[in-house]
């Protein structure tokens, strides 16, 4: 069984990984690296995340990637999980109780000082409202606000979303981005009632939340790689498909390809052009996925200048706030392995589905203003020593509301006629690792289980 997989980033080194023993699989990258979305960098003597830089531990998929591949050993969770606000002019924490930024505890709310007085009043009102019918999907600020005030929404459920999506909440899908808010809202008279009970659910889960991969996550995707070796072929793109015989034939930049089964682990717009021609029902649905770009900043710093530094793994920041950094990871402070380096290093990210202000300027013009915001917000007193501006453009995906409506109507269409042709990826379902990583194996027990599968 031939099988051609057209991206080398998590979802499709994943597939090709599951498939390795069971078919002749080429991978196709069109860049020179694989990885995709996940890239390690050397900053200033250190491996440092661009890309990816965790992975949600609480879902295990990531965690047991690491360990098959042989880095168990250098799995490491973050030394704090303290996130920190810039809100007004000061960093603020995130209030104690919080599920994805939406509160819990009306006395951490005030304490936290991120909402103001009459927020804080709006807020406290929550349980006391009649419910109302969900009805079918709404958007994330739209449940919010209704529930807590717009305070609220602004100014902890955005910046938590935007550090994910960089999107919009007033479109992000409450059901595809934010299952326990839905949830919550749907099972629960108020929505504080149902948050409790989510937080009673899982905080007694043992173990950290997240993970990384000391090096860098960069090493994970390595690591497929190289145990792919020959199969995987970078600097080759797919320009084509078109139906072959009972199978496939790929057109590349190397030369043109047969295979039985085509794996597509792409965003949307590439895949979308892929399957023009093939499938333009699917290709025509993937086309109106929208995506957002961002851009991350890698900053060294003397350690001498980040001794005012609170403790903490990073700060958000609201859109209200105007200002152009939306998130800032202290990567020295985060994770164990850099605590020692030689510098303070600060990865900062700009950019959201609808303020492109950051991305227009030049990589010098960007990494002075972040650096310039980074030291404003942290009490640094110096400037970073090195910069390094990493654009990710169209790279977030934006599941606005009915996007599970449309990816189920999307896998439907992909049903009718189409044998041998898999489509997955992060404009689908789901954009953290370890769905990336269950996206890989089911891609690979669809091809498996098909018509020309090995059962
Ligand atoms: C800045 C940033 C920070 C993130 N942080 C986190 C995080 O901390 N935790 C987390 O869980 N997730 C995070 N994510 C999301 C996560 O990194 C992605 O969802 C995931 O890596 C996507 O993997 P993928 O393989 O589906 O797609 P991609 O990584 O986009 O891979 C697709 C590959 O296909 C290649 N390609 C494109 N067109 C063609 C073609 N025609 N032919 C051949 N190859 C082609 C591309 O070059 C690319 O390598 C982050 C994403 C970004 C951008």
């Amino acid at each position: 069984m031939r099988v051609v997989v057209v991206g080398g980033g998590l979802t499709g080194l994943t597939a090709a990984w599951c498939l390795r023993e069971h078919a002749e699989v080429t991978v196709l990258e069109a860049a020179d690296r694989t990885g995709g979305q996940i890239r390690t960098i050397d900053l200033a003597g250190a491996r440092l995340d661009v890309g990816a830089d965790a992975m949600l531990a609480r879902q295990p998929e990531g965690v047991e990637l690491a360990r098959e591949l042989g880095l168990g050993d250098d799995l490491v969770e973050p030394r704090t999980g303290a996130v920190w606000l810039w809100v007004r002019g000061r960093l603020r924490p995130l209030p104690e109780g919080t599920v994805m930024g939406a509160p819990t505890d009306p006395v951490a709310l005030a304490r936290s000082g991120v909402v103001p007085p009459a927020g804080l009043v709006r807020a406290a009102l929550e349980p006391l409202l009649p419910r109302r019918a969900l009805g079918g999907d709404r958007s994330v600020g739209d449940l919010v606000t209704e529930r807590y005030g717009r305070a609220v929404t602004d100014l902890l459920v955005d910046p938590l979303l935007s550090g994910v999506y960089a999107g919009s909440i007033d479109r992000l899908s409450a059901a595809a981005t934010a299952p326990p808010l839905w949830a919550a809202a749907r099972d629960h008279r108020h929505l504080t009632a149902g948050l409790r009970a989510h937080r009673r659910r899982t905080s007694g889960t043992a173990g950290p939340v997240f993970q990384t991969v000391r090096g860098g996550l960069g090493r994970l995707v390595a690591a497929l790689a190289d145990a792919l070796g020959e199969r995987v072929r970078t600097g080759v793109a797919a320009t084509g498909l078109e139906r072959f015989g009972e199978g496939w034939r790929v057109a590349t930049t190397d030369g043109p390809l047969e295979a039985d089964h085509v794996v597509i682990a792409l965003p949307a717009a590439p895949a979308a052009q892929l399957l023009s021609a093939a499938a333009p029902d699917v290709a025509g649905a993937l086309g109106e996925f929208r995506t957002a770009s961002v851009a991350v900043t890698a900053l060294a710093y003397a350690r001498a200048d980040a001794e005012r530094v609170v403790e903490g793994s990073g700060f958000l920041v609201p859109r209200r706030e105007g200002r152009l950094v939306k998130a800032a990871t202290w990567s020295s402070r985060k994770w164990p392995h850099l605590a020692d380096a030689e510098s303070f290093l600060v990865r900062a990210s700009v950019g959201r589905v609808d303020d492109p202000r950051g991305l227009e300027l030049d990589d010098e013009q960007l990494a002075e203003r972040v650096d310039a915001e980074l030291r404003e917000a942290m009490g640094l007193t110096g400037p970073a020593r090195e910069r390094r501006v990493v654009r990710w453009t169209d790279a977030m995906p934006q599941y606005d509301v009915g996007h599970l409506q449309r990816v189920a109507e999307l896998r439907a269409s992909l049903r009718r006629g189409r044998p041998g042709l898999h489509v997955g990826g992060a404009a689908l379902d789901g954009v953290g690792l370890p769905a990336r990583i269950r996206d890989g194996r089911r891609l690979a027990t669809e091809v498996a289980e098909g018509p020309l599968g090995t059962r």
